[in-house]
């Protein structure tokens, strides 16, 4: 089975309103016409407007970096996925490591973030991945396990159609070490078996599994060659138009 690739850019907190603007003049015409991949920029909630705008026609979409998991209510500084998809975000990143490290996301959390994404028809990137001490303590299969569980929990296979998986291994995100595409592919099989486990044989075979960390225009080609990863969550590497744009078109 032939999955189109998903190469989604993750600003993390950087940008304004203004630079999103300023990205995207530059960025649409080096990507226009570009369709063999499907390109998505998650900026931060405060520039969600300016990418909308600036993609709006184009071969871009927009996605959030995380959404809060009821329909509304009394959360302080939350964002509902209603609003989301209110002003044409279709993508949503679930369960990074910055939001698991820093802001107490945890499996639980993730699976309800996923639930209400899917709900509100949100494609949403679920990010997965061992820190360095489960690496080296050979727990990396036993971690991805357990996220990938406790993530599916309660969904169904009709209804996480849209699912896509983002590998991260945390010790690569950032640090500008990057896990082989040998790496990669080990773990993207194990993420795909749990969801054959969840969701059947069929949807695995047709589930996006990105890969993210450290993706470079230098070593996106190697990663995106290798047949278990379908895509890439980029980090640093998407701020820059020309960068970005020379990893979308590994
Ligand atoms: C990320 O933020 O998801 C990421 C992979 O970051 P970087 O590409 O900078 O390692």
């Amino acid at each position: 089975m032939t999955r189109k690739k998903l190469i989604a850019a993750n600003w993390k907190m950087y940008k304004t309103p203004e630079q999103t603007t300023a990205f995207f003049a530059e960025f649409l015409p080096m990507v226009a016409g570009h369709s063999r991949d499907e390109i998505v920029i998650c900026p931060p909630f405060l520039d969600l407007h300016a990418a909308v705008e600036a993609a709006r026609g184009s071969n871009v979409a927009v996605g959030a970096q995380n959404i809060h998991w009821a329909k509304e209510g009394a959360f302080t500084g939350e964002i509902s996925p209603a609003m989301l998809t209110a002003i044409q975000v279709t993508h949503v990143i679930i369960g990074h490591s910055e939001r698991r490290q820093y802001f107490n996301e945890t499996d639980d959390t993730v699976n309800r973030k996923l639930e209400i994404a899917l709900e509100n028809g949100l494609t949403p990137i679920v990010c997965v991945g061992e820190v360095l001490e489960e690496r080296e303590a050979g727990l990396t299969e036993d971690v991805l396990r357990r996220q990938c569980t406790r993530a599916f929990n309660g969904i169904s296979a009709r209804k996480a159609a849209k699912l896509a998986i983002a590998y991260e291994p945390v010790w690569a995100i950032g640090t500008g070490k990057t896990a082989t595409p040998q790496m990669a592919a080990d773990a993207h099989m194990v993420i795909r078996h749990e969801a054959e486990k969840a969701f059947g044989k069929e949807f695995a075979q047709g589930l996006r599994i990105l890969y993210g960390g450290s993706v470079k225009p230098d070593n996106a080609t190697a990663l995106m060659s290798e047949g278990e990863i379908d895509g890439a969550l980029v980090g640093g590497g998407s701020l820059d138009p020309a960068s970005f744009t020379r990893i979308v078109k590994y």
